[in-house]
């Protein structure tokens, strides 16, 4: 083993030994849940009432804030900081880099007797002024008019983060220009959920349910990961420039035992666990599963659902808080979507629903009939939505590493497509074909004077293949990446759904006012709704060939990388869609259209650049010597024998003409490179999935030939069945 690896791998032990637990970090978790959240609670006891009040129906009912009411929060909520250790207030945004951004501004304001007070006021907890020339705006914005302004979020809590030495406030907030357009992902998020309220309690009250004041949309995100030890990530500049292995040939032992999934949890990543979660406990957020995932090194953590935006905010702090207790525990913490080849790769499950104003999931199929009837009428609008908007549902979890998992036989295919269990699809077809009771064999219970077949309480099928699965009493989403900000797909799920309802009402209100009875009307708008889109359910295996052909001929798009699956933000369906529910403004949807494909190409640059710099730097050179060392012992072979034997030679010559196939290669990439088409973002990107892609694709191919030729002694990257197996 080269000498570095060697020293990694005896490193493991004692970077296990030292990480100890934190002191404190053995607390009853009721004792220290939400501990550093401006949460309800605090507010109660440390606001004026009337204050309190205000802020509540701000955050609930979502009501414009009273700036007097800002001031007084303010003041409370930076003496509740400074109680807890704080220094300095952050706005804490999430610009369109897909990541969270913050920068430390402290509570002083210096007096004129040369000392400091601290201060925080209500403009500054309401609005901030980042410079913002750095972020991505896809040309909303010029740089020299770069200012972007944050603007607090009231319905996610303010919470501190705190390290060793020092603590922060952190303050929610969404982040535009100065024009007012969105360059963040969490505007167009809560954009979407207040669409989607208004369109579901209007059809509440359509169907007569009038005690609904709003409909929230509740978010359970289960997020994957790989875990490797610190000492090895050191050594693979891919990971730590791509944050996945651009090489590594596979481990002898992969994941074709199926003994990692759900198997106990090794004591050092239980420790790592247990840490993380002290921390996010503390954060108030309620992780509550974890478990050992499918591949080797790869396990997964999830949160109880919450409402949208909160659910989006703690996904993004439970990858943040981990990734730093990961660095404590001498662990490397890796979210990318493919780190290893060979095995699974990690995905992040959108578990998604709808809740009214009263706490009742819209999506859990009910006791009486006209609960079942609202059940259908909202399942109706998803499949529509769903079917009609596929291709934004699509392009909401494409990135380029996601490319490497969507269709590969690990995570849903890049069709997107239902599914809703036998039970429920029976339903379906009895509607469609306009049946009456008795058709399915599940019985059938009374809808008003219509007839609906029962609606399984408990729908357990569980199909694991599909992207879009009816889990009992939610959708689950399951082609977001791990890496992926979660705020699109749950945006576009909230405005094709609000798009839908408002079509299903309009259709049903459409026939009442011709006079036709109300059972009538909806089972007719259900029967065309289910009919015109039956296309998209699909209840078999995801991942065959044949699925591919049949979803072809049913005409669903079937879109397998980024640049295509961008397209659809060219489409005027698009624009008339995100404009009509004020998502996203034309400007704002091409803005993210740049982005995405300026995004995709630089992710690349850089994978070809790591690419080629370890081809030329430390693979060659390694193969180069083995050979050197090869030639030189037949050379001896030869002075004693007289000849070398043909197997011998062989072995050179096997070694030689795969060190020549990686170094043409390798030229054959530099010179595509120089040809990239770089003024148009489609076509660039296009050249690069393309051509550049196959290129890389190719280097590697050589070089994973060669550590299984080259002595193990002069490999100088960490080895897959090293990174995966010793931890
Ligand atoms: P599985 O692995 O079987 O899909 P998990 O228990 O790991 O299930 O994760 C399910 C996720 O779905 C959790 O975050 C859970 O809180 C969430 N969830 C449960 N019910 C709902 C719901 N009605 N709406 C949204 N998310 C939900
Ligand atoms: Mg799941």
């Amino acid at each position: 083993m080269s000498v570095s690896r060697q020293k990694a791998t005896s490193g493991i032990n004692e970077r296990a030994a030292n990480a100890k637990n934190e002191p404190g970090f053995t607390e009853k978790i009721t004792d220290i849940f939400g501990e550093q959240v401006f949460n309800d609670s605090v507010m109660k006891e440390r606001l004026p009432e009337e204050v309190y009040k205000k802020l509540k129906k701000t955050m609930i009912e979502r009501e414009p804030l009273d700036p007097t009411v800002a001031e007084v929060v303010a003041s409370t909520m930076k003496n509740w900081a400074l109680d807890h250790g704080a220094t300095h207030f952050t706005h804490w945004f999430h610009p369109l880099t897909g990541s969270t951004a913050e920068k430390h501004d402290a509570f002083i304001v210096p007096k004129a007797n040369g000392q400091v007070i601290f201060q925080f006021s209500g403009k500054e907890l309401s609005q901030g002024e980042p410079d913002a020339s750095s972020f991505p705006s896809g040309g909303l914005r010029q740089t020299f008019e770069a200012r972007g302004y944050t603007a607090w979020d009231p319905t996610s809590p303010a919470f501190i983060r705190k390290t060793k030495l020092g603590a922060v406030l952190c303050i929610p907030t969404a982040f535009c220009s100065y024009t007012g357009e969105a360059l963040d992902k969490k505007t167009p998020l809560l954009r979407s959920s207040e669409a989607l309220s208004n369109s579901a309690t209007n059809m509440l009250k359509l169907l007569g349910v009038k005690d609904v004041s709003y409909v929230d949309t509740a978010v359970g995100l289960e997020q994957e990961y790989f875990l490797i030890d610190q000492g090895y990530y050191n050594q693979r500049p891919d990971l730590v420039a791509t944050g996945r292995t651009l090489f590594g040939a596979e481990s002898y032992k992969g994941q074709s035992l199926d003994d990692h999934y759900f198997g106990a949890i090794r004591e050092r990543v239980q420790n790592f666990m247990h840490d993380s979660e002290q921390k996010l406990y503390r954060l108030g957020i309620p992780v509550k599963t974890r478990h050992n995932e499918v591949a080797p090194g790869q396990y997964e953590i999830a949160p109880v659902f919450e409402t949208a935006n909160l659910a989006i905010d703690h996904n993004m702090l439970i990858m943040e808080v981990m990734n730093d207790m990961a660095t404590k525990c001498g662990l490397k913490f890796l979210t990318h979507e493919k780190p290893f080849a060979g095995i699974n790769g990690s995905g992040k499950h959108c578990n998604w629903s709808m809740m009214d104003s009263n706490g009742n999931n819209l999506l859990k199929p009910g006791d009486t009939p006209s609960e079942n009837v609202q059940f259908i009428v909202f399942l109706a609008a998803i499949v529509r939505a769903v079917d009609k908007y596929a291709s934004l549902l699509r392009l909401s979890v494409a990135l380029p590493s996601n490319d490497h998992r969507l269709g590969a036989n690990e995570a849903p295919p890049a069709i997107i497509s239902i599914f809703l269990g036998e039970a429920l699809n029976a339903i379906v077809e009895a509607l469609i074909a306009g049946e009456k009771p008795g058709a399915t064999k599940n019985g059938t219970i009374k809808l008003g004077a219509e007839t609906l077949p029962e609606i399984p309480k408990d729908n357990t099928d569980r199909n694991r293949t599909s992207p879009f699965a009816f889990t009992g009493n939610r959708f689950e989403f399951r082609a977001l990446g791990s890496s992926q900000h979660a705020a699109s797909p749950v945006m576009v799920l909230n405005t094709i759904t609000a798009d839908s309802l408002d079509f299903i009402a309009e259709n049903i209100k459409a026939k009442l006012d011709s006079g036709t009875d109300f059972d009538s009307a909806v089972s007719q708008v259900l029967k065309d709704v289910f009919s015109d889109h039956q296309r998209i359910i699909f209840n078999g295996d995801n991942y065959t060939e044949e699925w591919e052909k049949e979803a072809a001929k049913r005409g669903l798009l079937n879109l397998k990388s980024t640049p295509e699956a961008t397209t659809a933000l060219k489409a005027e369906s698009t624009y008339a869609l995100y404009a009509k529910y004020n998502v996203l403004s034309k400007n704002e949807v091409d803005a993210r259209y740049n982005i995405k494909l300026e995004k995709y190409v630089l992710k690349l640059d850089v994978e070809f650049k790591a690419s080629l710099d370890m081809a030329c730097t430390m693979i060659l050179p390694a193969a180069l010597k083995h050979q050197k060392n090869l030639a030189d012992s037949l050379d001896s072979v030869k002075s004693v024998l007289g000849s070398v034997p043909a197997e011998q030679k062989k072995v050179l010559e096997d070694l030689s003409s795969n060190i020549n196939s990686m170094m043409k290669a390798v030229n054959d990439l530099k010179l595509l490179l120089t040809e990239a088409p770089t003024d148009d973002h489609m076509e660039h990107a296009i050249f690069y999935k393309d051509k550049a892609i196959p290129a890389m694709n190719k280097i590697r191919k050589y070089a994973d030939e060669l550590e299984l030729s080259v002595e193990d002694e002069l490999w100088p990257l960490p080895k897959y069945r090293e990174m995966l197996l010793l931890l």
